[in-house]
């Protein structure tokens, strides 16, 4: 047989699609104008990244003078979170509430907020990997100047009840940001109808180029600037625009948000396939994460007996991509601060599998991991 290849890792990134590459080639060859520039080589550069704001702006239910281009998901992240704590703390307001499985550039940033004198409440999941909005309202105190609760969970894939939770906290007066990175292209987002202030996107992990992200702010909403310098983005994100990846998110953004309902379906029911045939297959695993509530793609699962690491070596040598329940960053090998959050200890946090499918995975893929994994988890066990 011949060796085949599975990339089952989409939440770590997408592979770009070729209307993002068409989108930016022109860009990268002949269209090489600096935006800021006054002839036309620089107005269609541009043009380019107007028609991108519109997209995007379109794409969550937004207003093009509310999207600001970022480098990232982190950096939006980052800027959501600084924005709000210079902003409360104009009006002595310096406590933030979040929840202890964000993403490292939301946990991070708080760190550095409460080194400089902010209080930051870490809500916890349950066990499942939900957030209870009762927990997220107990926690509001009357100087909490901003909640941020991711929308997905990038590790378990657990939805959370974002609307419930920005109807709470505009009820109470208080700034909403979600992490919107993983629920785009899954999820159908409406900003205004779900009241969210400021919200987080990521162009690579919705088929477009890395190094390119959204910062969604509400119109009237108090926005800093991370990086000082020119006027770009209303002077909010100086550097000259990244416009080949901009004008690339622009382009796959409205198909990344359409028809999500049949597209993931399809996703479901692969995911469902895969998800039974582990737990079925090979014994002492368990799904970690709520079944119901998770992302059309996400499959999490302790399996007990195994290292992570070495299980994704032997995954890699079968041609199958995929992640396991430890620290992705630096290379180190601490237990996935998700999996900890939601009851896991260490060994099993570190024993987890993490494959992530979306459209471009098809059942013979399924088929595959299905037919590698238990072989390579009896290698493994049998090596203790
Ligand atoms: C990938 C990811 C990010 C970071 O986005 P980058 O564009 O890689 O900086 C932030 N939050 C979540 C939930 C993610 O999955």
């Amino acid at each position: 047989m011949d060796k085949k290849f599975v990339y089952a890792d989409n939440a770590a990134t997408t592979k770009p699609s070729p209307k993002a590459i068409d989108a930016m080639l022109p860009f990268l060859y002949e269209e090489y104008g600096n935006p800021s520039s006054v002839y036309s080589l620089g107005m269609r550069a541009a043009k380019a990244i107007l028609k991108a704001r519109e997209n995007v702006a379109a794409a969550i239910g937004a207003r093009p003078q509310e999207i600001y281009f970022t480098s990232g998901g982190s950096e939006a992240d980052n800027q959501a979170l600084r924005s709000a704590a210079l902003s409360g703390e104009k009006k002595g307001k310096r406590h933030i509430v979040t929840t202890a499985f964000e993403h490292h550039a939301v946990l991070r940033t708080c760190e550095y907020l409460q080194r400089r004198g902010f209080d930051v409440t870490y809500v916890k999941p349950d066990s499942r990997g939900l957030i209870s909005p009762c927990d997220i309202e107990a926690a509001l105190r009357d100087d909490t100047c901003l909640v941020s609760v991711m929308y997905a969970n990038n590790e378990i894939g657990t939805i959370q009840p974002i609307e419930e939770i920005a109807g709470i906290c505009k009820a109470r007066g208080v700034l909403f940001h979600t992490d919107a990175v993983q629920a785009v292209g899954h999820i159908d987002i409406d900003v205004k109808k779900q009241g969210i202030d400021m919200l987080s996107l990521s162009g690579h992990k919705i088929f477009a180029p890395k190094g390119v992200g959204v910062l969604y702010a509400k119109s009237g909403t108090d926005i800093s600037p991370l990086i000082f310098g020119g006027s770009q983005e209303r002077g909010k994100r100086a550097g000259t625009e990244n416009v080949a990846a901009i004008a690339a998110l622009g382009a796959v953004i409205g198909d990344a948000v359409s028809g999500v309902s049949e597209r993931t379906q399809r996703v479901r029911a692969m995911r469902d396939r895969l998800i039974d045939g582990i737990l079925s297959s090979i014994p002492d695993t368990r799904l970690n994460g709520d079944r119901e509530r998770r992302l059309d793609g996400n499959v999490n699962i302790a399996i007990d007996g195994i290292e992570g690491e070495s299980l994704l070596l032997m995954l890699d040598m079968a041609g199958i991509c995929a992640s396991s329940g430890s620290a992705c960053e630096s290379a180190s090998l601490d237990p996935s601060h998700v999996l900890k959050s939601i009851g896991l200890d260490e060994k099993r946090a570190k024993g987890s599998l993490r494959l992530t499918i979306n459209e471009l995975n098809s059942d013979e893929d399924i088929d595959y991991i299905l037919e590698k994994l238990p072989e390579i988890v009896s290698r493994l066990r049998a090596l203790r």
